[in-house]
């Protein structure tokens, strides 16, 4: 498949290979190891970054660092979507000018999803002089030719490349050995009105369905057990190919690969969900039967306003077709109260929306204006207080449902997968369902990374807690 405007060339490739000898060879000259701190914020795709990110750092001889003050790479991955997270990462910015004074050989580079915007570069640029690299989301496979520019002439360098490129075959560094992300997809066509990420990781376009398969295979055959499929709107995936190819059809392929694992996607919009989707889910065997649906609101004209092209009933009947095709379906959501104009009626129409639709979980936000999206110029009389008042009502409803959905687990056997440790001596193991619910339980740590029966014996709003069966 030709798609040479999309793609980083062979050649360009090939040039970063080279940087990364370069850059290798500076570091097997020093007499011990360089390390690199590499310190992710946001979401799951910036997670899957952060892992090519510290791969091509294993690359050039760095060893993982686990404090800024010793690292001699320090490199924030940030997020744009919420300010909160922009305050925070200007804060530890500003922490760093401290390990920089101490140690003026480390490189500071700020990447991700903020580094994209010029007016963060320029604010960077101007008032975070100790800062050497700003790398945009986009230009992040460019990172050994930078850093290579920085080790060696100590020139600041800023590369918002916005072309909207796939480069494949960089190397990754997993964090884990249980959960693997595939970002089978990057950027967004939908505007929609408060989001910035198709402004910082422009528009969509879908990796070759046989290099994700390939990569699945190899996951699967290196024992991962979960899957987790990435892409702004898996939904749209393949639009942009000529081969025939949507998301249904890339499940479909990759639930063939033999083994036992579970295969997982995010995020969704409802306007490209389909019951060809749904019917594919269905009958795979390794898709999990949960589904992370936003519908950011319960009311008509603010999805408008929202941009978000389907109404309150087109997504009531979208979730009603899924879960008859898919009974026990796990179906989650996002919800955003107090957009710009929204008014208390309109707040409790997402409120009544969640009561009708009962998720099993909900991610739900303040509006948040981001600089640079048309919601952020829009009037927006309501008092932060106001809109507290409506959330917490939102919260509410919710909290009732998911603590009695937990509650009648209770009792109950469920198959798990223990991924992990929990931060609760009492229950060590962490571990989730099929349809992503967080367990912790009782058991040996040796279990970790398999499947698992465990016995319900308890539940709050966020979890369930049990023990596992020999
Ligand atoms: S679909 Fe998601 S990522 Fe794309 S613009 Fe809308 S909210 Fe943002």
């Amino acid at each position: 498949m030709e798609r040479k405007n999309v793609l980083v060339s062979d050649e360009e490739l090939l040039r970063q290979r080279e940087y990364m000898r370069r850059v290798r060879a500076i570091s097997d000259a020093r007499t011990r190891a360089p390390t690199a701190l590499v310190d992710t914020f946001g979401c799951q795709q910036n997670v899957a970054d952060g892992e090519v990110l510290a791969g091509m750092l294993a690359e050039m001889g760095y060893e993982p660092a686990s404090d800024a003050a010793d690292a001699d790479v320090v490199l924030l991955n940030t997020c744009a979507v919420r300010a909160h997270a922009e305050q925070r990462v200007f804060g530890e910015l500003g922490e760093l000018s401290h390990t920089k004074a101490a140690n003026p050989e480390q490189v500071i580079v700020l990447c991700g999803c903020m580094a994209q915007q010029r007016r963060v570069a320029d604010k960077v640029r101007e008032s975070y002089r100790h800062v050497d690299l700003v790398l945009g989301a986009q230009a992040e496979w460019r990172l050994p030719e930078l850093l290579y520019g920085v080790l060696t002439q100590r020139k600041r360098a800023f590369a918002l490349d916005d072309a909207g490129r796939i480069a494949e075959g960089l190397p990754v560094r997993r964090d884990g050995t249980v959960r693997a992300w595939v970002s089978i997809m990057y950027g967004c066509n939908n505007f929609c009105s408060y989001c910035i990420v198709p402004h910082v990781r422009g528009r969509e376009r879908s990796r070759d369905p046989e290099k994700i398969i390939a990569e699945c295979r190899e996951l699967i055959a290196a024992g991962y057990k979960e899957i987790y499929l990435l892409g702004q709107n898996v939904n749209s995936y393949g639009n942009d190919l000529d081969a025939g190819w949507d998301f249904a059809d890339l499940l479909a392929a990759i639930d063939a690969i033999e083994g036992d694992y579970w295969l997982r996607f995010m995020s969704s919009q409802p306007k490209d969900a389909t019951k060809k989707l749904f019917d594919t889910m269905a009958r795979c065997k390794h898709v999990a039967k949960c589904l992370h649906l936003p519908v950011q609101s319960g009311s008509d004209r603010v999805l408008a306003a929202m941009r978000r092209p389907y109404t309150r009933r087109g997504y009531m009947d979208l979730i009603a077709y899924a879960r008859k095709v898919m009974p026990g379906l796990v179906l989650t959501s996002d919800v955003i109260i107090g957009f710009p104009g929204e008014t208390e009626a309109e707040a409790m129409e997402t409120v009544e929306l969640v009561r009708e639709a009962k998720f099993d979980a909900l991610f739900t936000f303040l509006f948040s204006p981001r600089p640079g999206t048309p919601a952020a110029e829009l009037p927006d009389p309501v008092p932060r207080a106001e809109k507290q008042r409506w959330f917490d009502r939102l919260l509410d409803v919710q909290n009732a449902h998911s603590a009695s959905t937990h509650a009648a687990y209770v009792g109950k056997t469920v198959r798990v997968l223990v991924d992990g440790e929990s931060d609760d001596p009492a229950f060590p193991l962490s571990c989730r369902t099929e349809g992503n619910r967080l367990v912790r339980a009782k058991g040996d740590k040796s279990r970790i990374g398999t499947f698992a029966a465990v016995t319900v014996t308890g539940s709050n709003t966020w979890a369930l807690y049990g023990e596992v069966c020999e």
